[in-house]
């Protein structure tokens, strides 16, 4: 099996790939509280998985590698809780950008930054906003959780969506890292249910609040579901999922220009 691991290749090998057209994943999470029963790397450790995984499965159908996983990123909301090691928005921005620009410059043109935290979310957006017309690479952002969508929840039996801490996160750790997970008194760490929509004002505005706001110990789902064989199931899931975007065509396609002739104007990229 191809070593898929950035930091683990020698630079020629790099160059190599660069060459052969690889697709680069960067993956961007956090270091940020996850209950009392799991580590601060959670969102790291998951993601690096998730993308390690996905990397391996595309690998047949075009080479991929993955860069180290951009461990700090938005997580004000968990600072109460502790543990917690964040980044401004303005260099989290500025950190992902000159990662972007190292990785054009090797000659690489098609790179998924992968998330594995909801705070990332909309910086993430913004920042492919941002990127995309200065830079030579064709960018894709995503989000495992969001990706995989359905083929995750399926395997829930308590929860909606992956959530923070609960059944989803709880069951990858005991695959990931079984020794970091406390399993000793899962079944009083659920959070209070229905306050799903705690960003919300209104019908569909948006307000900021920390996670002290929603859960008392800093888990939100519920964890008492959770095992390793659910956790198997859910990684596989989400490096399906990545694996089959970045084997579609479409995925790195250019975007169409419909307009005519006489339109003018000016080209996509600056
Ligand atoms: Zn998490």
């Amino acid at each position: 099996m191809a070593e898929v691991d950035w930091a683990r290749l020698k630079a020629h090998e790099l160059r190599t790939l660069a060459n052969e057209g690889a697709v680069v994943i960067l993956p961007i999470a956090s270091i940020e509280q996850h209950g009392p029963h799991l580590p601060v790397m959670t969102d790291t450790r998951l993601g690096q998985e998730v993308a390690h995984r996905a990397a391996r499965k595309a690998y047949s159908t075009r080479p991929v590698v993955v860069t180290p996983v951009v461990w700090s990123g938005l997580s004000e909301h968990h600072m109460p809780f502790g543990g917690t090691l964040i980044l401004s928005h303005d260099t989290f921005r500025r950190v992902v950008r000159d990662l972007v620009h190292s990785i054009t410059r090797h000659g690489f043109r098609d790179i998924l930054i992968s998330n594995s935290h909801g705070g990332n979310i909309v910086a993430m957006q913004q920042i492919l906003d941002e990127l995309t017309p200065t830079t030579e690479a064709t960018l894709v952002a995503t989000t495992y959780v969001s990706e995989a969508g359905e083929d995750l929840s399926q395997h829930l039996e308590d929860q909606p969506g992956v959530m923070h801490a609960g059944e989803a996160e709880t069951s990858m750790m005991m695959v990931c890292e079984p020794g970091l997970v406390d399993d000793s008194n899962l079944a009083e760490l659920a959070s209070p249910e229905g306050r799903t929509r705690f960003l919300q004002a209104g019908a569909g505005s948006y307000r900021w609040r920390p996670f002290a706001h929603v859960t008392a110990n800093g888990v939100f789902g519920n964890p008492a579901r959770a095992n390793a064989s659910k956790g198997e199931k859910l990684l596989e899931a989400a490096a399906d999922a990545l694996a089959r975007l970045i084997c579609d065509p479409e995925t790195w396609a250019s975007p169409d220009d419909m307009r005519s002739d006489s339109v003018g104007g000016v080209p996509f990229r600056t």
